[in-house]
């Protein structure tokens, strides 16, 4: 059985492993981190998992098939937070799955496929600037040149840090993962609203969307506020207004798959009071779960911006900086995730991930689902993030059955 009494405990437990400061502070890597990961690990025992640790620092319980050949059930999330973070993103997919494991296990249940939980490590781009690092290193997509060229912000090498903590940077390429397996899931919370709005205690991940990423340079005319009357004007500022009302619009016009489309990112030149703003910078991020969705609105910003900035003589050179590919979750997989909730009378509705996560990387290696629970008001990355333990109990339930059912397939 799934016991709410312990996963409670559990996240009590957490919430005293930080540094000094308000929230979570479980940056990969740190004192805290390792803290953190060794209380998973003992977790992992008592839930009958024989625990190893890879070259990057991730920790992969198994717990044996009766076929203990056959391809694995892997389930999982991460272990590292943001600075100042809260106590569920990433932790509830590892603690949830924990438990459905020592549920099993309790029960003296041995599933015909070997199971195995992950706590990814360096999964937020906090410290290193790149984010899902576990995951790739588990996918083979991290080198050992990767290692030194990934800095953090007091300019420490990656793979420094993974000596200092007892890791292997050479050994990287023993990270990957490379036997099959018979499916992923993972467990999140939502980190947005749109479950607490449609009041919804579950969310089916669809797929997870992946950002196109913009830079673009407006160069008009720095010019005196007062002895430049308004039509002889190149202001910058005003082609950027008119550009960031132009990627609201688009992204919300179409209809066909949802697409968000925001700027985040303003740069004024030389931004004082009495001069007609000259050079703008704007960082645009646009993303969908649908390539073609995201392709289409990414063109479609890309002919306005142009088409502003001739009607307003400013020059514009638009970059892009990043193109990623969104995952896109197999439709067996949702529906069977629909069939568990609808059994357990769970209100469930399916949706797009905005945010990346580990198990993005697993969907072009095997059937990958997600479950989202929701999230107070939709803040995360914050020590106000709070989700239900009701919600938190519900997933595990959930989880523990598609686990079962998988792994017996
Ligand atoms: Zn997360």
């Amino acid at each position: 059985m799934i016991s709410r009494n312990r996963l409670e405990e559990q996240f009590a437990k957490l919430k005293e492993i930080t540094a000094p400061g308000k929230g979570i502070n479980r940056l990969a890597f740190t004192a805290e981190d390792r803290e953190g990961r060794a209380y998973v690990k003992s977790l992992m025992v008592a839930a009958g998992l024989t625990v190893r640790q890879d070259a990057f620092g991730n920790l992969i319980g198994h717990y044996p098939g009766r076929e203990d050949d056959l391809p694995a059930v892997m389930s999982g999330s991460h272990c590292d937070s943001v600075p100042q973070g809260g106590n569920y993103d990433g932790i509830v997919g590892i603690l949830t799955a924990i438990e459905a494991v020592r549920s099993l296990h309790e029960q003296g249940k041995l599933p015909k496929h070997p199971l195995e939980i992950v706590a990814f490590q360096c999964e937020e781009s906090s410290r290193f600037g790149a984010a899902t690092l576990g995951s790739k290193a588990m996918r083979g997509m991290l080198s050992v040149d990767d290692l030194r060229r990934l800095k953090d912000k007091n300019g420490k090498i990656l793979y420094e840090v993974l000596q200092e903590n007892d890791l292997e940077p050479e050994k990287i390429h023993e990270a990957k993962y490379d036997r099959p397996l018979k499916a992923y899931y993972e467990v999140h919370i939502e980190q947005g609203k749109v479950l607490e709005s449609k009041q919804k205690r579950i969310g089916i991940v669809t797929g997870i969307a992946a950002p196109t990423r913009l830079k673009v340079l407006l160069a008009g005319h720095a010019d005196h506020s007062g002895a430049t009357p308004m039509g002889l004007r190149q202001d910058a500022m005003c082609a950027a207004s008119e550009i960031i009302l132009a990627v609201e619009r688009l992204a919300t016009d179409y209809t066909e798959t949802p697409v968000v489309g925001t700027v985040g990112v303003v740069n004024n030149i030389p931004n004082v009071m009495n001069v007609v703003p000259g050079n703008v910078q704007l960082g645009i991020d646009i993303r969908s779960i649908s390539e073609k969705a995201k392709a289409q609105v990414t063109t479609a910003v890309e002919d306005q911006i142009m088409k502003i900035c001739q009607k307003r003589k400013v020059q514009a050179k638009i970059e892009t900086i990043s193109q990623d590919k969104p995952a896109v979750m197999q439709k067996k997989v949702v529906d069977f995730l629909m069939e568990i909730c609808e059994q357990q009378h769970v209100p469930y509705i399916t949706m797009p991930s905005g945010a990346g996560h580990d198990a993005m990387h697993w969907t072009d290696y095997t059937a990958t689902g997600m479950l989202f629970i929701p999230c107070k008001g939709g803040i995360s990355h914050h020590p106000d993030e709070y989700a239900e333990m009701r919600d938190i109990v519900t997933a595990a339930k959930l989880l523990e059955k598609a686990i079962w059912l998988t792994a017996n397939e």
